[in-house]
C-alpha cells in the first residue's frame, strides 16, 4: 500500500540480527486470550521494536508506525517474516490524515518521539513538535477511531533530582531540561485525553530501560549503548563523577510486559512507575562488564540516584519485574556484537558533545540567560 507522503515497508530478514531477536521474551507468559490489532508507534525504536515482538508472539496482529528518525528497520528484521507485523513511516506531527491506519485498532502503544538531552536544549521547537503534538495527533487519532486502550511511554525525568526515595508517582514534578519536559506535557496531554474524552489511557514513567538494541548511532547517549561500544573497542569505560551514583536499570522485556499489561487491565487516567524498583552504581556496572575506567565530569541537573517505588503498578496491574539486574548485564554481554559499529565516545569527545548541557544547566535558576543577545 503506497500513500502520498507516506509509505509502506517490508522490513527484510538479516541473519545476523537472528541473535538478538532470541533474548527476547524472557520469564513473560500472556495474559492475553483474545488477538487484538494493535498500533506502536516508534516501533522501530528500541523499545518499540520490543514491545512489537512481544504483542507478536502473543498472537496480535501489530501496526508500526515510525518516521524512522531515530528508529531503524534493522530493528525488525528478526520479526520481517511475521504476516501480523505490517510497518508504515509517517511522521504523526505533520497533520497527515491517519484514519485509515487507526481504523479497526483496538489498543494504541504511543512511543514514538525524541529522546536525548542535549539536542533538545539546542531545539525545544523540534522537541515540542514531536513529543507534544505528536502526541496529540495521536491521541486524536485514537478517540477518532474509538481505541480501547491507550498507553504512553512517559519518561521517568520528571522527577529531575527528586526529594523522595524510592520516588513514587505523587512525588515532585521538576523537569530539568526540554526533553523531560516535553516528555511530561506529553504525559499530561494523555490523562487530558482520559478525563475529558473518556478514553482509556495509562501513562507509563520509564526508568532507565536497557537490553539488547539500545541505540547505537547519533548523539551521546544512554549509558549502556557508550559502555559497550568502549569494551569491543578495548578502551576505557568513561564513568561519570566517580561511579557512586546510582540508577534504576529496568531491562527492556518487563518494560514490555508492563505495556501489554497496561493494556489488557482496566485501569485509566494513571501514571505508573516502571523500573526494577532497586539501584545500581555506575561502579557495580563497570565491574560487571569488566575493563578499566577514566572519569568524566559529573553534569549538572543528574541525579546521584534514580530509585522508584513500584508500589502501584503492582497493586494495580500485578506486574513484577523478572529479569535482575547481574542476569541483564550478562545478555547484554551476550549481544555486544550489536555494538561493533557504534561510536566509541572518549573523555574529550563526551566533553564536546556535552558543552551546551554544561552551559545551560550549570548555573543556578535565577541567574539569567546562559547566554547574552549582545
Ligand atoms: N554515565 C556514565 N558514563 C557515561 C554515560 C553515563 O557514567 O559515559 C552514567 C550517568 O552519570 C548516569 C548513568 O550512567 O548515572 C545513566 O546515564 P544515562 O545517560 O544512560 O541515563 P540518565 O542519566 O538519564 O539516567
Amino acid at each position: 500500500m503506497l500513500h502520498a507522503g507516506r509509505v509502506t515497508l517490508v522490513a527484510r530478514p538479516n541473519p545476523e540480527d537472528e541473535m538478538v531477536g532470541q533474548q527476547d521474551n524472557i520469564g513473560h507468559t500472556s495474559r492475553v486470550d483474545k488477538p487484538v490489532r494493535t498500533i506502536v508507534t516508534g516501533g522501530a525504536g528500541f523499545i518499540g521494536s520490543h514491545l512489537a515482538e512481544r504483542l507478536l508472539s502473543d498472537g496480535h496482529e501489530v501496526i508500526v508506525l515510525d518516521n524512522l528518525s531515530a528508529g531503524r528497520l534493522a530493528n525488525l528484521n528478526h520479526l520481517a517474516s511475521n504476516p501480523r507485523l505490517r510497518i508504515e513511516q509517517l511522521d504523526l506531527a505533520s497533520g497527515e490524515d491517519m484514519s485509515d491506519v487507526f481504523q479497526g485498532v483496538d489498543w494504541v502503544f504511543h512511543l514514538a518521539g525524541l529522546a536525548d538531552i542535549v539536542p533538545s536544549i539546542t531545539d525545544p521547537m523540534k522537541y515540542h513538535r514531536a513529543n507534544v503534538d505528536g502526541t496529540v495527533a495521536v491521541l486524536e487519532a485514537s478517540r477518532a477511531a474509538e481505541v480501547s486502550r491507550f498507553v504512553y511511554a512517559a519518561s521517568s525525568s520528571c522527577y529531575g533530582i527528586p526529594d523522595e526515595y524510592p520516588t513514587p508517582e505523587t512525588a515532585e514534578i521538576q523537569p530539568m531540561y526540554p526533553y523531560a519536559l516535553t516528555k511530561y506535557l506529553g504525559e499530561q496531554c494523555v490523562l487530558h485525553w482520559a478525563k475529558v474524552y473518556g478514553m482509556a489511557c495509562v501513562s507509563l514513567r520509564l526508568f532507565n530501560v536497557y537490553g539488547p538494541r539500545t541505540r547505537t548511532s547519533g548523539t551521546y547517549g544512554a549509558v549502556f549503548g557508550v559502555f559497550l561500544a568502549q569494551k569491543l573497542a578495548a578502551k576505557p569505560f568513561t564513568v561519570v563523577g566517580d561511579g557512586t551514583q546510582t540508577r534504576d536499570f529496568v531491562f527492556v522485556t518487563d518494560v514490555a510486559n508492563a505495556f501489554v499489561s497496561a493494556a489488557a487491565s482496566d485501569v485509566t487516567g494513571e501514571a505508573l512507575n516502571v523500573s526494577s524498583g532497586g539501584t545500581y552504581s555506575i561502579n557495580q556496572l563497570t565491574s560487571l562488564l569488566g575493563g578499566s575506567v577514566e572519569y568524566v565530569p559529573k553534569r549538572p541537573g543528574e541525579p546521584d540516584c534514580t530509585f522508584a517505588d513500584i508500589g502501584k503498578i503492582r497493586r494495580l496491574l500485578d506486574w513484577e519485574p523478572q529479569v535482575s539486574f547481574e542476569e541483564g548485564v550478562g545478555i547484554m554481554i551476550e549481544n555486544i556484537e550489536h555494538w561493533r559499529e557504534a561510536p566509541v565516545w572518549n573523555k574529550e569527545s563526551i566533553s564536546g558533545a556535552t558543552e551546551d548541557w554544561f552551559r545551560y544547566l550549570d548555573r543556578p535558576l535565577a541567574q539569567g540567560p546562559a547566554v547574552s543577545n549582545d
